[in-house]
């Protein structure tokens, strides 16, 4: 029996983004592997259209640097466990893609060459040319950034042509829907009003690489199984960005 040829992408490369939090499904802390498993065989679907694939993974499911300073750890060092655990996210997401037969790669901005390639751009981009998912881990290397700055880094740097971000709400919204009930959905917002109206989708820093670099957002809940895939095929979920 010979398979349906898998639909075609809007895109030829994109950039996911996974908050840590999206690892640890209903634990407290950490990351539970069925979640991961469940992830992995979304991003598999996405795999098989041909789309070329890079993630950033957070960090937050373990330890962020900014509440690890509230609770007296210096906050450089704390940000510095943060990225380490953006590392032991991506290993557990590798290990979840090569299960479902996904080639991957993780490259870390913190070198660490038993465990992981260190980020090389130009090898980076080699790597989605032959179809390997790459997975960046580590942040962008550096303290008092997010793992939403790193992805729109990385997104603008190995070029995709859009940046997904995969996260726990369906889209930017006017208010923070949690506490505001008249809230509403915006389907297409500008990185300005992003950035003015502190929509709060992603941090500033991370809006205005994307700005600057024309590279469009698009928000979903990661939640709503098949919302990775129907993104990459150009359907309208959540909220664009640009
Ligand atoms: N972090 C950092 N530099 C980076 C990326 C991450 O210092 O380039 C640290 C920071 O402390 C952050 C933590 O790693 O709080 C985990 O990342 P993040 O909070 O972005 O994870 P997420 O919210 O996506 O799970």
């Amino acid at each position: 029996m010979t398979e349906a040829p898998a639909a075609r992408p809007a895109y030829r490369r994109i950039l996911l983004k996974l908050s840590g939090e999206a690892l640890m499904g209903d634990k407290p802390f950490g990351i539970d592997e069925g979640v991961v498993a469940r992830i992995a065989a979304q991003i598999r679907g996405v795999f098989e259209t041909g789309v070329e694939i890079g993630i950033v993974v957070g960090g937050g499911n373990v330890i962020r640097g900014l509440a690890a300073s509230h609770r007296g750890v210096e906050r450089a060092t704390g940000d510095y466990m943060g990225m380490l655990a953006t590392v032991i996210n991506s290993l557990a997401m590798q290990d979840a893609l090569e299960k479902t037969g996904v080639p991957t790669r993780v490259q870390t901005a913190l070198e660490m060459r038993s465990v992981a390639e260190p980020f090389i751009r130009r090898r980076a981009i080699r790597h989605l040319e032959k179809g390997r998912v790459v997975i960046f881990g580590a942040g962008a290397g550096n303290p008092y950034l997010t793992t939403d700055t790193a992805a729109a880094l990385r997104a603008n740097e190995v070029q995709a042509e859009i940046l997904l971000k995969a996260t726990q709400v369906d889209g930017v919204y006017s208010a923070d829907p949690r506490r505001n009930a008249d809230a509403k959905r915006l389907p297409q917002v500008t990185y300005q009003e992003v950035l003015e109206r502190n929509l709060g989708i992603m941090d500033a820093a991370a809006i205005s690489l994307c700005r600057e670099n024309d590279l469009p957002i698009a928000v979903f809940d990661l939640g709503v199984e098949g919302n990775i895939l129907r993104v990459v095929l150009g359907e309208r979920v959540g909220s664009l960005v640009k």
